[in-house]
């Protein structure tokens, strides 16, 4: 099955991370006006701001803001650390409501000091935990699977499949999972567990960008989409057949691109949006 190239930029998203250089009400006004139509907010992007007014400011530039970056980081050796995770979780939650968006992404932690089936079972606690406070914001929770090379410290949940065991025995309307071409596309069950999402009803979230070859930093070097070898608009074929029609979300964090001129940068992703994805 193959899709259809975009032809414009109604379902075109950008996290703010992905033009760091510049802060929330800029990159608002430049994604306005390059016709973008969805934003996501990384909570650092929120740092000193009253949160209600910059989700106003975003709404009257005409942009969708499709969720906040991130909650999660619930694993943890230490139970006063594991606790303090939780509070932070809540504040996300406070800090989505009040921007308006209905959408929380989770990157979901694990600590190399213990097992990542430890880890997991305390990202399920986690979750669980907040789930009443998320429902009474009517807040959803995406579970972000991230590449194993994360494994150690960012998340002990690595593949589609675990993320979609886990929103099933969460079994809430409020959980689902982010897709993230980054992460996932080495997976041979791909297809196969996007399908899932699709029965299932969760699929909340598709990200996009490159995996570059080589790649020369772990977190920081990933391309536009078009840079590398990541089969984006086969993945999107998989995610449309499930009924998604949500954003697709360029997410990228490249200390290349953050180097260069946030317009032309700007110019390259829109450009790129329509030829690769
Ligand atoms: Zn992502």
């Amino acid at each position: 099955m193959s899709v259809a190239p975009h032809k414009d930029f109604s379902r075109l998203c950008i996290h703010t991370i992905t033009t760091r250089p510049w802060n929330i009400e800029t990159a608002a006004r430049r994604y306005a006006a390059a016709g973008v139509k969805g934003i996501t907010v990384w909570r650092d992007a929120l740092d000193g701001r009253d949160i209600k007014k910059t989700g106003k400011l975003l709404r009257d530039e005409g942009l969708d803001i499709v969720s906040l970056c991130r909650g999660g980081f619930f694993p943890d050796v230490d139970k006063n650390k594991r606790k303090l995770a939780i509070d932070d979780n809540r504040k996300a939650i406070e800090e989505a409501a009040a921007l308006g968006t209905s959408l929380i992404v989770l990157v979901c932690g694990a600590s190399p000091a213990q097992s990542l089936e430890d880890s997991r079972k305390q990202i399920q606690e986690g979750i669980e935990t907040v789930l009443a406070d998320a429902s009474a914001a009517g807040v959803r929770l995406a579970i972000e699977p991230l590449h194993p090379m994360y494994a150690d410290a960012r998340s002990a949940i690595n593949t589609l499949g675990q993320a979609n065991d886990m929103a099933q025995a969460i079994n809430s309307p409020m959980v689902g999972v982010a897709v993230d071409v980054y992460h996932l596309w080495w997976d041979p069950a791909l297809e196969q567990e996007i399908k899932r999402c699709g029965q299932n009803d969760h699929l909340f979230a598709f990200h996009i960008c490159d995996w570059k070859s080589p790649t020369t930093d772990m977190l920081l070097d990933r391309g536009l989409m078009g840079d590398g070898c990541i089969p984006i608009r086969k993945i999107r074929s998989w995610v449309e057949a499930t009924g998604f029609n949500g954003f697709n979300e360029v997410e990228i964090f490249s200390t290349q691109y953050w180097e260069e001129d946030q317009s032309v940068f700007l110019d390259k992703i829109t450009k790129a949006y329509i030829e690769h994805a």
